[in-house]
């Protein structure tokens, strides 16, 4: 039950941005409790999103239910779509629910990007939801057990040939995990190993072009390793049921193709009236507001927040998303009271790529050190302790003992 006379905090999407900044809110604002503070998801759980592509080949769980983590905390929760933003009557919709608001802020994260590729949004995977990871996860089951009785060495290769359209850090991530994964279930099924192809596809001259060059060629090693198929320059121009055409003509055939080629934020930003920016960004200041209204934050991938060192757009990574969530809970606080608030500074913490289960590629900030590099198992014990920290700072914020 919403009190009329409470001044509602509401956070919209309970990923890693939203969650952080309401159990933030939770405990500035605890000895003022004419101010409450709202949840919202239209799931019951947190994803940790950064582990999807384990998720879709069952090698982690990736949800923590969101009880769990507000269980200490003076926090409302509400399960719904948000469907409306009504920025001048200060209220969001959840379908035919509204909540007014006194201050909100956005954290609903980002979706695929079809770039109006022909036919991809019918006939692709996505990997946005623990739902894409679990449907990927079926259907890859589902080719495996087909191909063991499928006599017809074409018809078995095309079951066996695997697209993966991006070569972002989601499309490399998964292609690593897919090439083991299914080198595992075919070698159960004893179907030839040649049979599998992996093909990682990529518009750019280059897979992850944020990494130096010395870990690219690192990464592009490993990949190769695992027998995938890295085609860069080539664009994925249209995607039927059973057909993926790449440029300029080849027509490959595969029963899979998952798309991990580009973000977008929901259309609500866009109708709502606020400034926006690439991929449906909004744009904000340095406190992380919206430039248009003072009431709004934005953080993570909805922010468009440009690193004041650089000049440029800090990218849609979960790092940052944690690191704004605990800003603009602190912003907000000193807003109503008349403090001070921070201006935004990302701090890049590192670049960690995992290529399967014991290997990942990558650079971490470590305290006095500088940036320190690590390639194979010792990598992917770092990957590992990125995750822990998160979830362990979900403990200490939440104050409680998280199991997932
Ligand atoms: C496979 C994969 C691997 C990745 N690996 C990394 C990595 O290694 N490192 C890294 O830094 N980043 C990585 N990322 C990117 C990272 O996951 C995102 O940048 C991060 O999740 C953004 O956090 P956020 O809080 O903005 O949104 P999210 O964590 O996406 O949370 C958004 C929340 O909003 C909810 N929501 C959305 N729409 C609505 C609606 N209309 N109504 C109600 N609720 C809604 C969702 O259910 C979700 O809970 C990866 C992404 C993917 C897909």
């Amino acid at each position: 039950m919403i009190a009329p006379t409470n001044k509602n905090i509401v956070v919209i999407g309970a990923g890693y941005g939203g969650v952080t900044a309401a159990l933030r809110l939770s405990r500035l604002f605890r000895g003022h409790s004419e101010y409450q503070i709202h949840l919202v998801d239209k799931n019951p759980y947190h994803t940790l999103k950064t582990q999807l592509h384990e998720a879709a080949v069952h090698r982690r769980e990736v949800s923590i239910d969101i009880g769990r983590i507000i269980s200490r905390h003076k926090i409302m929760f509400h399960l719904g779509e948000v469907t409306k933003l009504g920025l001048t009557g200060k209220v969001i919709s959840l379908g035919d629910s509204t909540i007014p608001f006194h201050v909100v802020v956005f954290a609903l994260g980002s979706q695929s990007n079809f770039y109006s590729i022909p036919g991809l949004m019918e006939n692709a995977f996505t990997l946005q939801s623990v739902a894409d990871a679990d449907r990927i996860y079926k259907h890859i089951s589902v080719l495996c057990a087909r191909a063991s009785s499928e006599n017809d060495r074409d018809r078995r290769r095309e079951i066996l040939r695997f697209i993966v359209g991006g070569g972002g850090l989601s499309g490399v991530e998964f292609a690593a995990e897919l090439a083991d994964h299914v080198a595992k279930c075919t070698q159960d099924y004893r179907i030839p190993q040649e049979d599998v192809e992996v093909l990682l596809i990529e518009a750019l001259d280059k897979i992850l072009p944020s990494l130096d060059e010395s870990l690219r060629r690192q990464i592009l090693k490993k990949l190769l390793d695992k027998r995938i198929q890295v085609l860069t320059n080539t664009k994925i121009v249209n995607c039927s049921p059973g057909t993926v055409t790449i440029s300029p003509d080849n027509v490959l055939k595969t029963r899979t193709v998952v798309w991990t080629g580009g973000i977008r934020i929901t259309q609500l930003t866009q109708e709502s009236g606020m400034a926006i920016g690439s991929m449906g960004r909004i744009v904000v200041d340095e406190y992380l507001r919206s430039v248009d209204f003072s009431f709004v934050y934005a953080i993570g991938d909805n922010a468009l927040a440009i690193n004041p060192q650089t000049g440029k757009p800090v990218p849609a990574a979960a790092q940052f998303a944690l690191q704004q969530g605990r800003l603009v809970a602190e912003n907000i606080f000193a807003d109503i009271f008349g403090e001070r608030k921070k201006v935004y500074r990302p701090k890049v913490l590192g670049e960690v790529v995992s290529l399967g289960r014991h290997l990942a590629v990558g650079w971490l900030a470590l305290p006095f050190i500088r940036k320190v590099r690590f390639v194979g198992f010792v990598g992917s014990l770092l990957k590992a302790a990125v995750t822990e920290k998160h979830i362990l700072l979900l403990r200490k914020e939440s104050r409680n003992w998280i199991v997932y």
